[in-house]
């Protein structure tokens, strides 16, 4: 692709990641730019929306990194298919108190993230591929387990990742665990599932404490994940 164009196409991204409110659709001030005629016959473009190959295109520019080899021997039992991205720039501004954030099969890591952000993030990339029903026994068993509440019933507010103190946790849905609150609709409603087994999974490869009831399921899910790529 043409230099200008590529620019001007990580401008609009840029925009869209900026804005996160959830929707592709280009600022109503670059609408007549003379460049989009050529983004939409590339396929970036549909309409006045941008694609996910514009997503990809951009995020397929930042540093590629190796995970670590307990990480990677996951990857290959789950037949995960997943780009490791070092977390810069826009991303890592985006990031705010995380470590790691998911974006498709591109993952976005921060320098001197723990392994347990890199287990959690690699949970994400596998959710999609989890068997419905294994997803509600999940559910079932870490509300069994585990409180879940909304902020305004948490005592105490949440530690900081980095620096432990108190913070008052934001508005949302939290799940306790092992001492420490952890925020589950952070990526929008509908992911509470895919943060819970992210929070689960990760603490299971990190060998970290885990309700009998809950690692079962983990366990159920990881066997039948990696029986499906053999
Ligand atoms: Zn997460």
């Amino acid at each position: 692709m043409e230099p200008n164009l590529n620019k001007f196409l990580h401008v609009l991204v840029r925009d869209v990641l900026s804005r996160s409110d959830g929707t592709y659709t280009i600022e109503a001030k670059r609408r007549d730019h003379r460049h989009l005629t050529a983004l939409r016959d590339l396929g970036y473009v549909a309409g006045i929306e941008l694609t996910d190959s514009a997503f990809r295109n951009f995020f397929a520019t930042f540093e590629t990194i190796d995970c670590p080899a307990s990480v990677q021997k996951w990857v290959n039992d789950l037949g995960a298919c997943v780009t490791w991205k070092r977390a810069a720039g826009l991303i890592l501004r985006q990031l705010g108190e995380d470590s790691g954030v998911t974006r498709g099969e591109y993952v976005f890591i921060r320098d001197g993230a723990n392994l347990h952000t890199w287990f959690h993030e690699l949970g994400h990339v596998v959710f999609d591929r989890i068997n419905p029903d294994h997803v509600a026994m999940l559910e079932s068993e870490v509300k069994r387990h585990y409180r879940v509440r909304s902020a305004s019933e948490l005592e105490g507010g949440t530690a900081h990742p980095v620096t432990n103190t108190q913070c008052h946790p934001t508005e949302g849905i939290y799940l306790t665990m092992n001492g420490r609150h952890h925020g589950l609709d952070h990526s929008g409603k509908d992911a509470i599932t895919d943060e819970m087994w992210a929070i689960m999974f990760g603490t299971y490869c990190s060998g970290l404490d885990l309700k009998a009831g809950v690692r079962v399921v983990v366990e159920k899910i990881v066997s039948s994940l990696s029986a499906s790529i053999r």
